[in-house]
């Protein structure tokens, strides 16, 4: 299996369930762990990568946001 590329943005569905009954989730931070924000509740989590290569069920087309201030494809 290939390794997974994540950049902040991408949007995530993962196979575990949030408490609050979301699979989706945001990329907000990269390192040897993977922020990830729930997009129902707007929680923030740290998974470490290995655990979210694992349960990762699919990506998901990322939407643009006005509150989004990263853009790597800018300046
Ligand atoms: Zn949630």
């Amino acid at each position: 299996m290939e390794p997974i590329q994540f950049e902040l943005g991408d949007r995530l569905r993962l196979r575990k369930q949030h408490p609050c009954g979301c699979f989706d989730w945001e990329v907000v931070r990269l390192g040897a762990d993977i922020g990830l924000r729930c997009e129902k509740c707007g929680r923030r989590i740290l998974l470490p990568r290995s655990e979210v290569e694992r349960r990762i069920k699919q990506k998901l087309p990322r939407l643009p946001k006005p509150e989004d201030e990263y853009d790597p494809y800018e300046s």
